[in-house]
């Protein structure tokens, strides 16, 4: 349903047509009969700041934005969102009636819910977790176990400079441990929570060369890889008897807070949708 008065929003990358945020989005739009258009956007890096500027008139309500943009955008917001800033990314910008944007972080919400809503048990603030990478999803992520209380999360990234870097500027909301990602295996005997949260192990990446070592048999082990839905990492922890976690949640749950800016309802993640991405 599409008038004249539709809402807009859409998703900036560039490349943009891998994005899975048309699908997701278009669906909660037909799910709720909402009158609005969510529309993918081609957009040049050496363009983004004019693009960026263009939206409020032309009366967009706001935009995701996904590689390679998520820093930059953060650079060119009117405000960001605390969250977005400690990330040092937004992938959710909101325009106001009068035309300012508001930058968000809604990976750091994703992260958690998908945690949240497939492991409902699970205490982020009783053991120490450890992620696997230092990127902007790891950065997420970090903020994320961070604002549940998570009380030390050791960092494994093959480039070990990144990982300091991430410590500098994520420490004092919690203790992150820099362990060397050739030697993580041996520091797993206390965890609650493994995350992959490099894209290795993702088709046509190679893949993660992390094993679960001394892993607890009750510590939860998850993956912020989609494709494929069952990762290595997740088999190997699903014959261990370990409970497993995979992408598909983060990426469904992350779009949830910009459809609710946007569009005024904060949509709900149904087996309708998810069978929909397992399709597609
Ligand atoms: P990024 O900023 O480019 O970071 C990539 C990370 O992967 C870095 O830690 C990098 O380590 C590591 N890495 C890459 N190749 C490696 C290799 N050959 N060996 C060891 N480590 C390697 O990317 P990102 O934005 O964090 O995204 C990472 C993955 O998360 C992507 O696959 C993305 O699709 C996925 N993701 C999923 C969701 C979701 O909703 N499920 C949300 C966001 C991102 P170095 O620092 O050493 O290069």
């Amino acid at each position: 349903m599409v008038s004249g008065a539709a809402r807009l929003a859409g998703v900036i990358g560039w490349p943009v047509g891998h994005s899975k945020s048309p699908i997701i989005q278009n669906y909660w739009l037909e799910k709720y009969r909402i009158d609005g258009i969510y529309v993918p956007l081609a957009i040049n890096p050496d363009h983004l700041e004019q693009v960026l500027k263009s939206l409020p008139l032309m009366g967009f309500r706001g935009v995701d934005v996904t590689l390679p943009h998520k820093e930059t955008t953060l650079r060119l917001m009117d405000r960001l969102d605390p969250l977005a800033k400690r990330v040092g990314a937004v992938n959710t910008v909101v325009i106001d009636d009068d035309g300012m944007m508001t930058g968000l972080n809604t990976d750091v919400f994703g992260f958690v819910e998908n945690l949240r809503i497939h492991q409902p048990d699970y205490d982020f603030s009783a053991r120490p977790a450890m992620i696997l990478g230092a990127g902007g999803a790891a950065r997420a992520a970090i903020v994320g176990l961070q604002e549940q209380g998570c009380p030390e999360i050791l960092v494994a990234n093959r480039t070990i400079k990144r990982a300091e870097e991430l410590a500098d500027d994520l420490e004092g909301g919690g203790t992150i441990k820099i362990v060397p990602w050739e030697e993580c295996e041996e520091h797993m005997a206390d965890l609650g929570l493994l995350s992959n949260a490099t894209q290795l192990g993702m088709t046509g990446q190679p893949p993660l060369p992390v094993h679960l070592g001394s892993l607890p048999k009750d510590a939860i082990v998850c993956d912020i890889v989609y494709s494929p839905m069952k990762t290595a990492l997740l088999t190997e922890a699903e014959a261990r008897g370990a409970r497993i976690v995979n992408g598909l949640g983060m990426l469904l749950h992350q779009a949830r807070p910009g459809f609710e800016a946007w569009f005024d309802i904060l949509p709900d993640v149904d087996e309708t949708l998810e069978g929909l991405m397992i399709a597609k």
